[in-house]
């Protein structure tokens, strides 16, 4: 049986993205028809579950990737202003929702937020850093110390066991968060179902999407439960299949999806349930990715709390399929080859032999010498305490370039067709951070006529006072905004 019928807007897969855009779209404009197909039975059950991610509210206060220190000895801090503003536009709608009535804070909790660095050379690009974001208003609460009984009452787990003459420093940001994505996500939708217009279809995977000669685009829907077919036209189309983005991308043709081509890295953790332990570790503390290691492995341990229940997790550590979702097919890697992007994942290839070569070394390692490198954390660590469990499917991203042949981008990419009816998101962390600015530069893409109305600009300046811009560059508005956002989310 085939079904046949028009619907305005399409969002591919039920994660934090297609949720927060949903709603988003709906307080511009309530009467949109917004249509969500979810290929699994319920919504968040991929990078966006809680523990499939490390839920790091990331706000650039721990993790030392986004403050590189440059040839000169300076720490370049852009890129954590960015992070960490684009985080407060997150704050801002979450606490614009929640006073409306429309979530509720569960989904948050302050968690101090702490990097340790140990060695001469660490230690003191540590303080160097401590001082470029010290004198910037968003970092002004950073604290420092390399006093041993100071980071022994932030982490105690860090320093137990620990050699008494190792050179250690840290930092800390007292009102770091951990997330439940998951949980956000599912309140997102279940408030998107209450407005007129909105569906949800689960067990539907959108197996085909073609621009049709009219402009519209026509997508092929497979309905598992049911073993039929139907087809959806849509006048815009938004891809947010997570790792099952970069295929449909591809089947879209647009040219702009002709750059990127991407290759799957599984997360593993190890996670701790023993309540002493977790009792002793209240904190996400990041230190620096070894040598020649990718930035998305930057060694963390981290306090979880998913439904009220506090957890350590601790890693990620690489793993390899080639699935490009955890719940994917194995042949989505082989499936995802063209020709146009073989020689941009051969550049990208042969210019990282050293990043090829650490992701091998990960995917032979053992549990012992996983235990290993905790223990690089937590000198006391048993490894009876901890089990290994599988995390979310990222897909690395390589983009075709001009000058270099293929470079590999660590960030989130949002993809937008010129013609502005359709976008995708590729790319993992910071993401679900920073969904909200990322689903307003989509919304400012493909709605720029309606975007530049008074009607949608004061619609937004009620949702989300302050851009990015003007608290990266207003200390004041910063001020103002964080304190009322904290207390809303009750973070403060
Ligand atoms: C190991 C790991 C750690 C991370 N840590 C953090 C962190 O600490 N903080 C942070 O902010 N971010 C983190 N991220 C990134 C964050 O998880 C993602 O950016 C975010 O969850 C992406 O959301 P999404 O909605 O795009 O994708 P997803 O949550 O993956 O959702 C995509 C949905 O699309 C569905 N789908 C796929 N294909 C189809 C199809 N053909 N038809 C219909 N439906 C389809 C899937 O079933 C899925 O439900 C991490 C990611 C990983 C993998």
């Amino acid at each position: 049986m085939n079904e046949f019928y028009e619907q305005n807007i399409v969002l591919i897969g039920a994660g934090i993205m297609s949720a927060t855009l949903a709603i988003l779209l709906k307080l511009f404009d309530p009467t949109l028809k917004i249509e969500i197909i979810e290929s699994l039975d319920f919504a968040a059950a991929e990078s966006s579950n809680a523990l499939n991610n490390a839920g790091t509210g990331h706000a650039a206060l721990c993790e030392l990737n986004y403050t590189p220190q440059c040839k000169n000895g300076s720490i370049n801090i852009e890129k954590a202003i960015n992070i960490n503003t684009m985080f407060e536009v997150s704050k801002q709608f979450w606490s614009y929702l929640i006073q409306d009535g429309k979530l509720n804070c569960k989904f948050i909790n302050k968690i101090q937020h702490i990097s340790f660095c140990n060695g001469i050379a660490d230690t003191n690009y540590l303080e160097h850093r401590y001082i470029s974001l010290k004198n910037h208003h968003c970092f002004s609460d950073i604290e420092f110390t390399r006093n041993k009984k100071t980071i022994t009452d932030w982490a105690p787990l860090i320093m137990d066991g620990r050699n008494i003459n190792e050179l250690v420093a840290a930092t800390r940001f007292q009102q770091g968060t951990d997330i439940d994505y998951g949980e956000l996500t599912q309140q997102l939708l279940k408030t998107f179902k209450q407005y007129s217009n909105s569906n949800i279809f689960y067990n539907q995977n959108v197996i085909e999407i073609k621009k049709e000669i009219n402009g519209y685009w026509r997508l092929i829907v497979e309905c598992k439960k049911f073993e039929y077919n139907r087809n959806i036209i849509a006048s815009l189309v938004f891809i947010g299949a997570g790792g099952g983005s970069l295929p449909l991308l591809q089947k879209s043709g647009i040219p702009e999806g002709k750059l990127f081509a991407g290759f799957p890295i599984s997360g593993q953790w190890l996670k701790c349930d023993d309540k002493e332990l977790v009792k002793r570790h209240k904190a996400k503390v990041y230190s620096k990715a070894s040598v020649n290691a990718p930035p998305m492995s930057m060694p963390h341990l981290d306090t979880r709390i998913v439904n009220g229940k506090s957890s350590l997790i601790f890693g990620p550590f690489a793993g390899f399929s080639t699935k490009f979702l955890k719940n994917g097919s194995l042949l989505d890697l082989p499936r995802s080859l063209r020709f146009s992007t073989i020689l941009p994942i051969l550049y990208v290839a042969i210019n990282n032999i050293d990043l090829i070569k650490y992701l091998i070394k990960q995917l032979i390692q053992t549990n012992n010498q996983r235990i290993k490198v905790l223990r690089k954390f937590y000198p006391n660590a048993i490894k009876e305490d901890w089990r290994l469990e599988v995390a979310g499917q990222r897909v690395q991203i390589i983009k075709k370039d001009y000058n270099q042949g293929g470079i590999l981008l660590f960030g989130t990419e949002l993809v937008l067709a010129k013609d502005r009816s359709l976008a995708a998101l590729l790319g993992a962390s910071p993401g679900a951070s920073i969904s909200v600015s990322i689903m307003l530069q989509l919304i400012e893409h493909c709605f720029k006529e309606k975007f530049n109305t008074f009607e949608w600009k004061n619609r937004l300046k009620e949702i989300i006072p302050f851009n990015a811009y003007n608290l990266a560059n207003n200390k004041n508005s910063m001020k103002i905004i964080r304190k009322k956002n904290n207390e809303i989310l009750n973070i403060l």
